[in-house]
């Protein structure tokens, strides 16, 4: 079973077992914030590997190199 993250400008800030909990939340947060800071604020299918990473931007699986 995938687990559902709610993502602010912050990062990931909750996880939950189905998307209907994670976007119930972060509706809670858009209520409290909103604004600019509301747009900032969505739910994502977690990484199955790794934890606080989104499935679709994962840095571990994806393995981004560091330009530098
Ligand atoms: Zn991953």
């Amino acid at each position: 079973m995938p687990k559902f993250g709610v993502f602010s400008d912050e990062g990931c800030t909750d996880v939950f077992d189905s998307r209907e909990e994670a976007e119930a939340k972060a509706d809670e947060y858009k209520a409290e914030d909103d604004g600019y800071w509301a747009d900032l604020i969505y739910v994502e299918e977690m990484c199955p590997d790794h934890e606080q990473q989104a499935r679709s931007s994962c840095e571990d699986c994806f393995g981004e190199e560091d330009p530098a």
